[in-house]
């Protein structure tokens, strides 16, 4: 069997089934949520115990929530290979960097993305009307060809596209990516919520320019997230919010002058224990180390793709002919079934607790045929052999 790779916080709990049984809660919704890690918890609680004032508090525990938050940003760019000079803006999630990147884009800047990504990664874009959107092909070589073709066409100045789909898993190839963007004179936002709790990056060693991410993707909890990046964008725009913090100095003459750096778009008092959090997890990923994580995830997709394929009427969502690399995540669609009963079966019966829907991603689910949603399963660090055979055996009962 394969085991879990680290306990994570409630992984043992147990919920009743319709038939009144109690079993232990099978969760395969990590790529929308991931479970904190208990080292994760620890460090937060640690944390909320010293907790004060950060940035303008004289006291001892707010000098320590101060250092915790600024030593945050830290641990987050050396995780991400960042250069020294880039920024590290906490936001709220994806959502808000993704936002954030589009505030800061330059005026006369269009923006390039595939018809793949999550709304996060399309409508802030769209909101700017400087997106150009391009087809995914069949292949991914085909669609590098694609986005050559639209650069090549007008200039733009950003390609945004995600590093691993959050409805099939497939993991892009970021330095190509980066390469071709790079060689029409745009820069590289990756959208990095689906990657960085399963792969190795490196901003400088790729070139990167931005990456984004989410707090709760990578085992820590709701509410935060990470815009990281090159510094000359966030400065010259003018704050995504304004309030205390964001100002250096203010006085009644309708202006202020502006800090650069991070505290530029970060108005408000900002959440410390987020940023902490996500801190303490890209530690404890660094600590299991990347080669056994991805050791860990391949042995159990293996086994779910061995386990769907031999179940009638069970058809893979997939983008990409050419792309072999995929985070846990496997995108289905059972014939003749809605995904909700599927998805609902499997909860009511058997305390799994899979993602059925169209993943904000209704452009590619769309395309793809699937106008009414498919079933999402996925899994990572809490997850085992077990849960993914309790998972088969139910698929097998629901098909009868
Ligand atoms: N991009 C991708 C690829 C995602 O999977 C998600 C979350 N499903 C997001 C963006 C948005 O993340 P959040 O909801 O944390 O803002």
């Amino acid at each position: 069997g394969i085991t879990s790779l680290a306990p994570v916080v409630g992984g043992d709990q147990t919920v009743r089934t319709a038939s009144g049984a109690q079993v232990r809660y099978a969760n395969f919704d990590y790529a929308a949520s991931s479970p904190a890690l208990t080292e994760v918890a620890e460090v937060f609680t640690q944390a909320l115990g010293q907790y004060a004032s950060v940035h303008r508090g004289a006291g001892q525990f707010s000098q320590i929530t101060t250092a915790r938050y600024e030593q945050a940003r830290e641990t987050v760019r050396r995780f991400l290979g960042g250069r020294a000079d880039d920024t590290v803006v906490f936001t709220r999630n994806t959502t808000d960097a993704i936002n954030l990147a589009a505030h800061v884009l330059p005026a006369d800047g269009d923006v390039v993305v595939l018809d793949i990504e999550h709304h996060a990664n399309l409508l802030p874009w769209q909101r700017t009307g400087r997106a150009r959107v391009v087809v995914a092909q069949p292949t991914f070589a085909q669609t590098v060809e694609a986005l050559d073709a639209e650069l090549a066409r007008k200039p733009a100045a950003l390609l945004a596209v995600t590093a691993a789909s959050n409805v099939t898993g497939e993991v892009l190839p970021i330095r190509t990516l980066t390469a071709l963007a790079h060689r029409h004179g745009a820069r590289i936002l990756i959208d990095a919520a689906q990657l960085v709790s399963h792969r190795p990056i490196s901003l400088a060693g790729y070139g990167v320019d931005y990456l984004v991410f989410s707090g709760h993707k990578v085992y820590a909890p709701f509410g935060a997230g990470v815009l990281i990046g090159r510094k000359d964008w966030l400065d010259d725009a003018p704050p995504y919010l304004v309030g205390g913090g964001a100002a250096a100095h203010v006085d009644l003459s309708d202006g202020a002058d502006w800090h650069t750096g991070p505290a530029r778009h970060e108005a408000g008092s900002p959440n410390v224990l987020g940023a902490v959090a996500i801190a303490a997890a890209t530690e404890a990923i660094r600590g299991i180390g990347f080669e056994l994580i991805g050791y860990h995830e391949r042995d159990l997709l293996t086994r779910l793709d061995e386990g769907l394929a031999e179940l009638d009427g069970v058809t893979p969502l997939q983008i990409f002919d050419d792309l072999h690399d995929r985070v846990g995540i496997a995108g289905f669609s059972v014939d003749g079934r809605p995904a909700r009963e599927v998805a609902e079966y499997l909860s009511d019966h058997h305390g799994i607790g899979v993602r059925d829907g169209k993943f904000c991603a209704h452009p590619l689910l769309t395309r793809l045929g699937h106008p009414d949603g498919a079933v999402r399963v996925s899994f990572g660090l809490g997850s085992s052999s077990e849960d993914v055979d309790r998972l088969l055996a139910a698929l097998a009962e629901f098909l009868g």
